[in-house]
């Protein structure tokens, strides 16, 4: 069949049928989180129209098979939450965010969301704004960083952070082509770039109000992993993919409050750590596992152990901005998160060690 590879190939083929008419109907991609903390999804067909969250139909999966619900009681409830246009089959196709519930209606053991959306409610009055920054680490199918030789290490690090050039960075497509869907979803991408080691990169997410951080950062990752995909490889979203002298991957989670972003704002920032420093342990439950591979008080954290926050001190629990500290107001940065956090636990707990529990 090597003559008809010379004429047409997969992408080719693959467009020739991607721009078929739909004669009226959408095809609607919901995706869930599972129990491991990875993104899932299925299709269905629905009519084209303008479709809201409260509109679109309850779906179900086979919960035995995510290890979400067991054999004799399978049946997971996806209650759609979110909706954003496809960046991959295109519009007026469509991305759902759905909840997980219980048949006996009660939210799934893994739907953080639920609380999370109750305490936002709750304190919408301050207006909390997050910027979460996840760091993540591009593998090869044999989950051998790209760009890594075989059976060695590349050069400690140093020229990677922000690199450009080859031998610097490695699939940079896969990094452009997820910005391009963030931003045509309407997913509030704020940046991008290379990280400090070799074949890990980070994209922001941010600001965004309440709820919709979660919602946001959630559809970022499902884009970035169906990307990746395509281009054959795999996400790590571990804090420490590798042992050793290598910086480990991180969720950094910037805050504030409508207090704080107004003149004054040093004050409600200062009270804001008074109240997180006693909690540092239930926040740090919330923070991802395997994190205490990451918080060691060197490669730019603070240790696990320990709440401490300075201006501009990248080792430490809590950044102060240089820019925040010389203006009076602005927000703070939370440095502890691990890369693999649920960003909905990472924001309720913030909520929740600052204004109280519901
Ligand atoms: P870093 O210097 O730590 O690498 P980044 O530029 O990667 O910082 O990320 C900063 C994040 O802070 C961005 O996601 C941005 O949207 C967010 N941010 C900026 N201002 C605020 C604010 N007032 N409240 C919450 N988040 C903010
Ligand atoms: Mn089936
Ligand atoms: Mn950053
Ligand atoms: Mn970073
Ligand atoms: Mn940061």
């Amino acid at each position: 069949m090597a003559q008809r590879d010379a004429f047409t190939s997969k992408t080719e083929n693959l467009n020739k049928y991607m721009k078929l008419d739909q004669k009226g109907k959408i095809m609607a991609e919901y995706v869930w989180i599972d129990a491991v903390g990875e993104t899932r999804s299925k299709s269905r067909t629905l009519e084209e129209k303008d479709w809201k969250p409260e509109d679109l139909p309850t779906w179900n999966f086979d919960g035995s098979s995510t290890d979400q619900a067991p054999g004799h009681d399978s049946d997971i409830y996806l209650r759609p939450v979110a909706v954003f246009p496809d960046p991959f089959r295109g519009s007026p196709n469509i991305i759902v965010l759905a909840e997980c519930w219980n048949a006996d209606g009660t939210p799934n053991k893994y739907n953080y969301r639920h609380e999370c959306a109750k305490v936002m409610e709750a304190y919408a009055e301050h207006e909390p704004w997050f910027g979460l920054e996840q760091e993540y680490t591009l593998l090869d199918l044999d989950n051998r960083p790209f760009g890594w030789p075989s059976g060695g290490f590349p050069a400690p690090q140093g020229p990677y952070y922000c690199g450009v050039g080859a031998g610097k960075v490695v699939q940079r497509d896969i990094v452009e082509a997820h910005y391009k869907a963030c931003l045509y979803a309407g997913v509030g991408i704020s940046g991008t770039n290379a990280e400090v080691m070799p074949a890990q990169w980070e994209f922001q997410v941010g600001p965004v109000e309440g709820i919709h951080m979660g919602d946001h950062l959630w559809i970022a990752r499902f884009f970035l992993a169906r990307i990746a995909e395509d281009f054959g490889a795999k996400v790590s979203w571990h804090p420490k993919p590798i042992p050793g002298d290598w910086n480990g991957a991180g969720l950094h989670s910037n805050f504030s409050t409508k207090e704080m972003r107004q003149e004054g704002g040093m004050a409600h920032i200062e009270a804001a750590l008074k109240k997180l420093e006693p909690c540092h342990l239930e926040c740090i439950k919330e923070y991802g596992e395997d994190n205490e591979l990451r918080l060691t008080g060197r490669h730019e954290t603070g240790a696990i152990d320990k709440f401490t926050y300075g201006v501009a001190n990248r080792g430490t629990s809590i950044r102060i901005p240089r820019e925040t500290a010389a203006k009076g107001y602005g927000y703070f940065e939370d440095r502890r998160p691990a890369s693999n956090a649920d960003p909905y636990r990472i924001t309720r707990v913030l909520m929740t060690s600052i204004f109280g529990k519901l």
